[in-house]
């Protein structure tokens, strides 16, 4: 019988070998960190697929010559239920801001209708 749980410091490379899973491929846009350092598998685990963050910085204006005062930042993500899952949900784009814990994740359809608020507003702004 496999563990359903290892650890023990070995990596989640090793760990996955250990409890006899092979994760399915990931998206083409995927990074591959799933699991970060210092992780401890359970088969029941979930997971994201994510891109690397693209940040946006200096976004707070009385802080102007620092940028990482304030920031957003924006990426691909996709959850996976379990570590043996044959399917994950569909990506998201996900909003955080000064690396929050707390993040959106919007639906492709979300993502636009925030997308083209910020340039209608944008343009607005520019008008003024
Ligand atoms: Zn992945």
């Amino acid at each position: 019988m496999v563990d359903d749980h290892v650890g023990d410091g070995r990596t989640a490379k090793e760990q996955l070998t250990a409890l006899g899973i092979s994760l399915q491929p990931c998206p083409a846009w995927c990074t591959g960190d799933h699991f970060g350092d210092d992780v401890v598998l359970d088969r029941t685990d979930g997971f994201h697929h994510t891109t690397d963050d693209s940040e946006i910085k200096g976004l707070n204006r009385l802080f102007a010559d620092d940028p990482d005062v304030q920031s957003v930042q924006v990426r691909l993500t996709s959850w996976v239920n379990t570590l043996d899952a044959a399917d994950r949900q569909p990506a998201r784009v996900s909003l955080t801001i000064d690396r929050a814990v707390e993040e959106v994740e919007l639906s492709p359809q979300q993502a636009r209708e925030i997308a083209a608020e910020l340039v209608r507003l944008a343009e607005i702004a520019e008008a003024d």
